[in-house]
Order: structure tokens, then sequence, then C-alpha cells
């Protein structure tokens, strides 16, 4: 084998959401396990430049890189499953593309040639395609397209996959992604639509090397071997992924399907490393062993879409599994929460989570789920719009300042607690602009938040525009919440606490971009420790 950086590309076809986040993700895990150096990258066919300005709605949870990059949620799946940090180069959009090659465009560097989607367009596709791998880094680059085979906006897409195919030669390989439903009435799985899909990626001019089929149920051996003969694959390069009871499983089925090994005989790679699967294997032990619950309640707007908070769960279940629990995760809407019905809705659970978020919806119900908790000493953990809600809180109902608010839900509070950063005031472009990515963070001594860490001086991921105003920090630590975690250039304060409290924290920062399942996060492990007692 030579040893240029290999190439795979993951595309999906039939129906979105199969999980090619999740192989992708996979295949990355069982790659690294066998001491190869792995990144992923994620290709989004969309115009927004990135996913930062969209609403939950549309794609979920915005992640957040450690270079203060927003992207989709597969990234938290990539660094949870892989350990490695991404950065921007990870994450490219249609947007991205485009505002690149506009500007070399103004600039005159095309020198009066008309700007096409090909080859300007796929050019610059290819150039960040190739962007990772050209650092020497990485073994593998695993490049995942979003969307679906077929749509009009992931065809530039696929064109930049089938050039690099040609150009990488042995160096690229394609694997896609299917679903194969199963017709209760007819009681028979349903191969038709991935024998479509592979013949609209075929006709793209791209051959898939490996199918990955996902089901409800198991498939019958003929049938994957029927599927083989029709799309030009191996019999043994088609991989069934069944529903699992958890994402994490999904690495060992790939591994017990030899994913890992078809991919290293597609490059030609005779002499790979034994795998090692050992800390993932004893993680999932763990899970499946644990037999108690810990019971964990989430207040906040988006219950109805559960992927908008993807870290957050992920997170608490790995901080159950290190804890010995099972995660039992209930969602409260934080705008149905009311003095009358909060002690039938919050009684019960072990600990409780007040969720980030953006503007006024809802705020009220978190103040009236963070007085119950604080007053019922409820295990509680606030996260960013969570933390500021705790500061308002803390306020109205202790410090007696009735009207206090954060300015981002009413402009003109006399008691501003929470206030727009000074760095915030002259923003406009709402794209990319909120205090984003990695900061150092100054732990108290003795405080929960530096005992969980073990450290005084940490570093953690942040998304806001708002912070606790400094103003009032000496009136709260007389009050009893105190200041324990503070940014040590700025004096931004990034976590504060009741030390009265069983575990009564919140923090500016986001904890859960950095919980992997080989590394979970202290805090997580620390707040569901609390949460058992
Ligand atoms: N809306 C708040 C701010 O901008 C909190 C953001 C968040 O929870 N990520 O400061």
């Amino acid at each position: 084998m030579n040893n240029n950086t290999k190439y795979i590309f993951v595309t999906g076809g039939v129906v979105s959401s199969l999980g090619k986040g999740i192989i992708a993700s996979s295949l990355a895990r069982l790659l690294l396990s066998r001491g190869y150096r792995v990144t992923i990258q994620k290709f989004d066919p969309y115009i927004n430049v990135d996913p930062g300005t969209l609403n939950p709605y549309e794609h979920g949870e915005c992640y957040v890189t450690v270079d203060g990059k927003e992207t989709d949620l597969d990234l938290g799946h990539y660094e949870r499953f892989t350990n490695i940090r991404t950065t921007e180069a990870n994450n490219v959009t249609t947007g991205r593309v485009y505002q690149s090659v506009i500007e070399k465009e103004r600039r005159g560097d095309f020198l009066g040639k008309t700007v096409q989607i090909i080859p300007h367009i796929t050019d610059e596709l290819k150039r960040f395609m190739k962007k990772l791998g050209q650092t020497g880094d990485y073994d593998f680059v695993i490049t995942e397209i979003g969307g679906t085979v077929g749509d009009i906006e992931s065809t530039p897409f696929l064109e930049a996959v089938r050039q690099l195919r040609w150009e990488m030669g042995k160096d690229a390989i394609s694997i896609h992604l299917t679903y194969v439903p199963y017709l209760s009435a007819a009681k028979e799985l349903k191969t038709k639509p991935t024998q479509h899909s592979v013949k609209q990626l075929q006709q793209m001019g791209i051959q898939p090397d490996i199918l990955v089929l996902r089901a409800d149920r198991d498939i019958p051996a003929g049938m994957r071997k029927k599927v083989a003969q029709f799309c030009n694959v191996k019999p043994e390069a088609v991989i069934q992924s069944i529903d699992v009871p958890t994402i994490y499983q999904v690495p060992l089925m790939m591994h017990e399907q030899n994913l890992d090994t078809t991919v290293l005989e597609l490059f030609g790679i005779k002499d790979a490393p034994e795998i090692n699967l050992a800390g993932w294997n004893s993680f999932l032990e763990k899970m499946q062993s644990s037999r108690k619950m810990v019971k964990i309640g989430l207040v906040g707007k988006y219950v109805e879409l559960p992927d908008a908070y993807k870290s957050i769960h992920e997170s608490l279940i790995q901080a159950a599994t290190y804890n010995d629990r099972k995660l039992d995760l209930t969602f409260i809407h934080s705008e149905k929460l009311t003095d009358e019905n909060v002690e039938e809705k919050l009684k019960g659970f072990d600990g409780v989570i007040i969720a980030p978020g953006f503007g006024s919806r809802g705020i009220e119900g978190k103040l009236v789920a963070l007085k119950w908790c604080r007053e019922h000493d409820v295990p509680t953990f606030g996260i960013c719009l969570g933390m500021q809600c705790m500061v308002i809180e803390f306020a109205r109902n202790v410090l007696g300042l009735s009207d206090a608010n954060s300015t981002e839900m009413e402009h003109g509070t006399p008691h501003n607690v929470i206030d727009l950063m000074e760095e915030q005031k002259n923003v406009s472009n709402m794209g990319g602009t909120m205090r984003l990515g990695a900061y150092d963070c100054q732990l108290k001594p003795g405080s929960k938040a530096a005992r969980a860490y073990g450290s005084e001086l940490i570093s953690e991921r942040h998304r806001h525009r708002y912070e606790f105003n400094g103003d009032y920090r000496q009136a709260f630590e007389e009050a009893g919440m105190k200041c324990v975690g503070e940014n040590p250039l700025t004096h931004l304060v990034e976590v504060v606490e009741l030390p009265d409290k069983k575990w009564f924290v919140g923090t500016q920062f986001h904890p859960e971009y950095q919980s992997t399942v080989l590394n979970p996060n202290p805090l997580f492990l620390s707040f569901i420790k609390a949460a058992i007692k």
C-alpha cells in the first residue's frame, strides 16, 4: 500500500435521517482502534454559510468546535465516537463554498473567465474536501455528504466526489447508506428503493464499493446477496445496520460484519494492526449491566425535538453509565410550567437540567422550575441560558429584585443582572459573531466545579452574547450565590454555585460539547453522582 491519505466518501439514499453520521463515526472508531489516524468531515448542501443562524427546528442542535465554529450536530457524534477534536475545516456548506468562490471572483482571481458551478464550485468543493488530508495528520479522511442522492442541491457535491474518486484512484472509496423498508401488509422487507438509489448514484458516475442497508430488522443473507448482484458490489460489502438499543453499539455491529476489514482490503492494506476495542467494550458492558435508574428532567422549550438537546442527552447517557446507572430522561416543556403545576411536574426527579436557548419564550417556566428546585434542594444544572436563568431567579426571589431580568428578554430592565457583553454591543451581523469556542476558566478551590474537574484551570466551549453583570457580583456573593469560575483575562463569570445546596451549579459554557464516550465530562459525572445520592 502507498502512504497517501485514504479518502472514504459516505453518501445516503432513499430517505434522510438514516444515521450516516453514526456510520461514519463508527467506521472512524474502528479504524482508530487499529491505531490509524482518522478524521471525519461533513459537507452540507444547504446555502447557510454555517448552521449557526438555523433554528433548532431545522436540523437540531448547533454544535460548537474548540475553534469557535458553529457546526452540524453530526460533528458532535464524530467527537463523541472518536475523541478527536474537530475544527472549522470539518464542516463545509454550499454557502461557504459559494462565498469563497464569489470572493475570489471579486478579487479577479478567475482572470476574466465565466464562473460556473462546474468547474469553479466543484473545484472549490474538491479543495475543501482534500484540505484535512493534505495536512499529513491523517491516514484516513471520512467525508460525509449531507442530504440524499437525487437532491438537486447535492448534485455538485456528488460531481466533486466523482471527480476525486477518479483522480485518487485506489486511494478513495465510496460507501452508500440506504433504507430497506418493511411492509407490514406484505410482511416483507423491500430492496427496490436501494436498487433505485444505487442506480441514481451510478448515473452520477459513482459506483459504491460498500452498501450499508438500514432496516428495522434482520435482512436475510439471500436478500443481501441479491442487492450485491443488482448493485455491482461484493456480497461481503453489503452490510446491514439494524436498529439497536444504543448508537454506541453500532461500531461493534459494523465490526462483526467486517466493515473495517472490507474497507482496508479495498485500499489494499494487508498489514493492518489488530483492533483494540477494550475501552469501548467496557463502556458498553457497563451500559448493559446497570439496572438502577437515574431520573433526570430536562426543562427546555424544544421538547418535541430531542435533537435540539443532542449533546446534553448524550453527555447524560455517558455520565449515567459511568455512575452505573441507566438514564431515564424526561423532557419538560418550559412554556407549560407554572407555580401551580411545578410540584406535580418536577417531583420524583433525581436531578434537573435547565437547558440553553435564545429569546424569551419559555423563560418564566425555567424560572418557576429553578425556584422549586432551589427551595427543594434538587440537584440542578443550568447550562448557558439555564445558568443565566439561575442568576435571574436568585436575583428576583433571594435578592428581592423582583424586576431583575436579562436584557435579552427585556431591553430596559431596571436590574440587568444578565447583560449584553461589551464586545457584542456593536455587532450587527448575526452569523458567527457570538462569543464562540473554547475559553479558559479559573475555578475557586474547593468549589463543586473545581472538585468535579479535579483542577482549577479548565477550558470549555461557549456560544452566547449575554453575560453575568459584574456590578451585581458582590450582592450575589453576600446572599449566597458564589461566582466560582471566571475567565482569567476578562473576569467574566463562567460558573455560579449555591454551596449550601446538594448540587446547584450553573455554567455559562456548554460542557456537553466536550463529553465523549471515552472521556466523559467531569461536571456531568458530578451532577449525576449528586443526583443518585
Ligand atoms: N441567549 C443567551 C445568550 O446569548 C444564552 C445562549 C445559550 O444558551 N447558548 O447569552
